[in-house]
Formats: C-alpha cells, structure tokens, sequence
C-alpha cells in the first residue's frame, strides 16, 4: 500500500496490500468478489488491529460512498449507510423530530464500526447502541447482497459482528419522538460507602470518572432527560465550573453542563461533533463485567490505584443494559463498564492493562472489542456462550474466511 493509513489515535499502522474507497455499491460489490482477504475501516477509532486486513490483504474505506441517512417517520425507524457517522446521522434524525435511544462518548464515530464491536453509551435501561439494529444489509465475500432481519434466527450474530461477516452497506436503526437532556456535573463521590446500582440509576445516563490518585470520583455525570424526574444527588457536591473528563484539558471541547437543557445529540455524548474528543494522545482498555460485580470491581482497582495512576489519564465506570447479540460484551448480562483512558505509549500501558485484567480475574470481564486488552483468546471464549453459534453463522456467510484477518482468527480461535 502506497498510502499510510493509521487508526485515529495512531497507534496501529494498518498492513494492506491495497486501500480502496469504492465511489459505488457496484464496484463496491466487484472489489469484495475479487478479493481474496479484505477488511472495512470504518472511523478508525479502534485502538487494536481489529480492522487490519493483513500485508496481502485489501483494506476498504466506505468514505467515497453516497452518505445515505433516510428517515421513515412513520415507522420510527432511519436506514443508514455503511460510513455513516453519529454527527451526520444525529442532525438529520434531530431535524425529523426524532431520536436514536443512546450515544457513545463521542459522535465522531461511524455506525458500522460502533455496532461491529458493541460500542455503548451509559443507562441502567440503554442497550448497547446496536440494540437499536432493527435490520443489517451486507455485501458478503461472492458480492451479493445479504438481508437480515430483527426476528431471524441469525440476527443476533449479525450486527456485533467484528466486521467478519461482509461489508456493512446499510443499518436500519430504531428511533423515538426527539427528547432534550440535562447534564448536571457533581465532584468527589467517595468510595467508602458507595451503592453503585443506586447512584447509577439516578439518571437516564450516569458516569463517574477517577484518575486513582485518590479514592472515589472526582466528577459524576449526570445525562437527565427533561421529560423524566429531577434526580436528587446527596452523594457529592455541584461542580463550579465546567469540566472536561481528562484532567487539564478544556471544557470547551464537552457538551453543555450545569442542567441547560439541549437536544439529545449534544448532551448524550461528552464531547462536541466538531472538536477533539477525549484528550486526543491516547489509548483506551474497558472492561464490562455482570452490574452485581460493580461494587468488588471498583474496590479491586482501588486497592491498585499506585500502578494505576501513574499512567492513567481518566477512568469512566458506566452501564450498559444486557443486550442479545452474541459477541455483544453486555451479551445476557445487565452491564458495568470500567473504562480506561490511558497514556499513549504502548509499552508502559500494557504492563498496568495485564495488572487490571489480574485485579479483575474472576469477574467475568469481557474487554471491549474496540480497545487495547490481553485476556488469553482461550479465557475469553469462554465469556462468549454464544461464540460457535457465530463461528457457524461467518463460515455460512464467508465459506473461505475472506473477512477473517489475524484479529478475529486469534480471538475467536477459527
Ligand atoms: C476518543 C474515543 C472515545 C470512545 N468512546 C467510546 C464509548 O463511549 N463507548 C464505547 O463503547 N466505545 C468508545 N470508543 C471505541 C469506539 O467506539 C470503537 O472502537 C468503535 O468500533 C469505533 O468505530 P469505528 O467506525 O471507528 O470503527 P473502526 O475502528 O474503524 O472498526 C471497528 C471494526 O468495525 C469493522 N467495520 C467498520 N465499518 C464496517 C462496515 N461498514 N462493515 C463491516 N465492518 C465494519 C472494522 O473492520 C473493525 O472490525 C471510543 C474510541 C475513541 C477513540
């Protein structure tokens, strides 16, 4: 490949033989047919190899195609295509009066790539945001064109799919009538004494970060929609100024706080479409384990906060409601997330994300697909009930594993 081509926090310097941004489902179709090995790139937000084809292998960016966002007000429902991002597809949803149920952290991200490795907001209630999935439309390895459906047998290996079924041309998503949300920003919610399932519940999306230099939070977020109950929160004092999650980086780059109402899609996610997310020089580890776990999870990593800290930037603990999907990490299970914005060198974060995982051992973690862990592939196909109703599913689609690159081989052990 001529071009190089780096995920977003550029970390991963993607091997292909070729890069191609097809202009046309058509040629789209005749690349996939004529290919022997070829993975899609969505927004490139993964933080892992999850999307490299491989040296010999054809990586295919969907950026070129016709950006297709069609909203059916009737039904409730938008037919989105393949690299589609949550910005572009939020403003034409909000503009039809209507509203997807969650969002990620950020709206930078592409549908397909969000739903391919269970990418999640926060809410007792929310699904993970392929819970909304009502239909998948994908180009498989011969060219042709897959349907499938909520209700079909298959559906529930099709949307968390890793990207190893075809190419994601089209989603249709589930929407509802349009909602406003308040985002009210508390500090210092001690540990000691904490009970997780009840200040979680206490809005419609709840996230408390720390940087471990001390225990307990230093910021809770509180997403409350406007058509639901104010909640109390005795637990922690109102912020005074405006906050960014990572420590030291500007506020302005988030979405509004201090309770001024504002339309979903500018207060679900933490930062603004046209910004920076995050603290931009990082990489990422989360680690979703059953909600009742919450409270031995968080005083596990209290108790190694001096390996964590050092090299930790933010950590985020959110929910995520038990979702059907198979290789959805909140698969059967309502859901705590243990997030983990890191320091961007590679070398010195992998250390710590192994001495997570050991701190975590017995919790039944499941690492984000999207993110840097190194769960043994072996233990983590046991978290996976599901996995050989998958593995069954991509060798009907993909006979000859066309989509499966060293990534999915190694974890999913086919
Ligand atoms: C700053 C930041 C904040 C984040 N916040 C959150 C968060 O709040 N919650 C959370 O859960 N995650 C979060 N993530 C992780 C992110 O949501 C996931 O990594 C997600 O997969 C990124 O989507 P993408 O389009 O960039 O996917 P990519 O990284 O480009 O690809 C991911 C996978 O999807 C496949 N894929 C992409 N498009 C298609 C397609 N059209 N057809 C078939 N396969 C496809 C790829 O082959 C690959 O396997 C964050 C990441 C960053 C960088």
């Amino acid at each position: 490949m001529t071009e190089t081509v780096t995920n977003w926090a550029g970390n991963i310097t993607y091997a292909a033989k070729e890069l191609h941004r097809p202009h046309s489902l058509q040629a789209l179709r005749s690349l996939v047919a004529d290919s022997a090995a070829v993975r899609v790139l969505g927004s490139g937000h993964s933080f892992n190899e999850i999307a490299e084809p491989g040296a010999d292998g054809v990586l295919l960016s969907l950026a070129a195609l016709p950006a297709e966002v069609d909203v059916d007000t009737a039904a409730r429902t938008v037919r989105v295509g393949g690299g589609v991002r949550y910005a572009e597809l939020a403003r034409v949803v909000h503009a039809h009066g209507l509203a997807l149920h969650n969002m990620a952290s950020l709206p930078h991200i592409s549908v397909a790539g969000s739903v391919a490795t269970g990418t999640h907001g926060s809410g007792v209630a929310n699904g993970s945001l392929g819970s909304a999935v009502r239909e998948v439309e994908l180009v498989t390895a011969d060219g042709s064109t897959v349907r499938i459906s909520r209700g079909e047998p298959r559906f529930d290996g099709a949307v968390t799919s890793l990207g190893a079924l075809g190419v994601v041309t089209a989603l249709t998503l589930d929407l509802e009538p349009s909602y406003e949300v308040e985002q009210h920003v508390f500090t210092e919610l001690p540990l000691e004494g904490l009970d997780y399932e009840t200040v979680a519940a206490t809005a419609y999306s709840v996230s408390l970060f720390t940087d471990w230099r001390a225990p307990g939070f230093r910021q809770v977020w509180l997403k409350r929609r406007t058509d639901q109950p104010l909640p109390d929160f005795p637990w922690a004092s109102p912020a005074t100024e405006a906050l960014h999650p990572v420590p030291g980086m500007p506020a302005v780059n988030c979405t509004g706080q201090f309770g001024v109402p504002g339309p979903w899609h500018e207060r679900l996610p933490h930062f603004r479409a046209d910004f920076i997310p995050s603290s931009g020089a990082e990489l990422q580890s989360e680690y979703l384990l059953p909600r009742p776990y919450a409270s031995a999870a968080l005083h596990a990593l209290d108790a190694i906060r001096a390996t964590v800290a050092p090299v930790l930037q933010t950590c985020e603990v959110r929910t995520v409601a038990a979702d059907a999907q198979w290789l959805s990490p909140a698969y059967g299970r309502d859901t705590v997330a243990l997030h983990f914005t890191w320091v961007e060198d590679t070398a010195t974060v992998l250390p710590v994300v192994r001495r997570v995982e050991e701190a975590l051992d017995g919790l039944e973690a499941r690492p984000h697909w999207g993110k840097v862990f190194t769960v043994p592939p072996q233990e983590l196909r046991e978290r996976y009930p599901r996995l050989s109703d998958f593995i069954a599913l991509a060798a009907e689609l993909d006979p000859a594993g066309k989509f499966r690159n060293a990534f999915v081989r190694e974890v999913l052990g086919f």
